[in-house]
């Protein structure tokens, strides 16, 4: 028997894709022993090729002796597994790569998505207390804003309605974060720099820009720093 370990690397490793075939096969997919149990094969990820039934059938008819057809042998059938999860390991990490280019090029971010932005650093002034409302009578308060390049959109949730809500057109973003950012990176201000963070909705007047981005991590596009 495999055990569960075993199983489920196996089937990630092929993307339950028949390692022969390579057909997709969902639950119709079986383990097999390359080299026999009856030859003293092991139940180990080493030994194990995930195929569909009818190359399950094909593969466990194995025998040298057998006048039809050109059968499988264990060193093949190793060659065929080893090809395909790699063949896998590669769709993976471009679809990968695909998805993470699709979230920078564009576009469309989920609240609370952690995503990666270039953009230009920018203080701007706003109206403080006590009103928040004139820099005649009230005091100024600045924030440290990132201006996007290109406008992008965000999927937000109406925490008291339900739904959810694209807002688009937001290409300004006020960074969240405490005043020691501040002290140490004044010298982002005015430059550009690749950011790493989550986006969230403005929703109180205290909040200045399209939306809010609560920074991780960033790095200068020039000098390749991090916070
Ligand atoms: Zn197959």
């Amino acid at each position: 028997m495999w055990k569960k370990s075993i199983k489920d690397k196996a089937l990630v490793s092929c993307g339950r894709k028949c390692c022969i075939c390579h057909r997709f096969c969902g639950v119709k997919m079986e383990l097999h022993h390359i080299v026999p149990e009856s030859n003293g094969g092991k139940s180990t990820f080493e030994n194990c090729i995930p195929l569909c039934f009818d190359c399950h059938a094909d593969a466990g008819h194995y025998n040298p002796k057998h006048p039809k057809g050109t059968k499988y042998s264990p060193t093949e059938l190793k060659k065929h597994r080893d090809n395909w999860y790699s063949a896998i390991r590669q769709l993976t990490a471009e679809e990968a790569l695909r998805v993470e280019q699709a979230i920078k090029a564009n576009i469309e971010v989920y609240e609370g998505q952690e995503i990666e932005l270039i953009g230009f650093v920018w203080r701007e002034a706003f109206p403080g207390p006590p009103n928040y409302e004139s820099f005649e009578t009230d005091s100024i308060e600045t924030y440290w804003m990132f201006v996007l390049p290109e406008e992008i959109a965000l999927f937000t949730s109406d925490l008291e309605y339900g739904g959810i809500f694209k807002i688009e057109g937001i290409k300004k973003l006020q960074l969240l974060v405490n005043p020691e950012f501040y002290k140490e990176n004044k010298h982002i201000v005015l430059t550009n720099i690749n950011i790493k963070g989550k986006l969230y909705c403005s929703r109180t007047g205290h909040h200045h820009g399209d939306a809010l981005f609560e920074v991780i991590s960033f790095a200068t596009e020039s000098l390749g720093g991090q916070i």
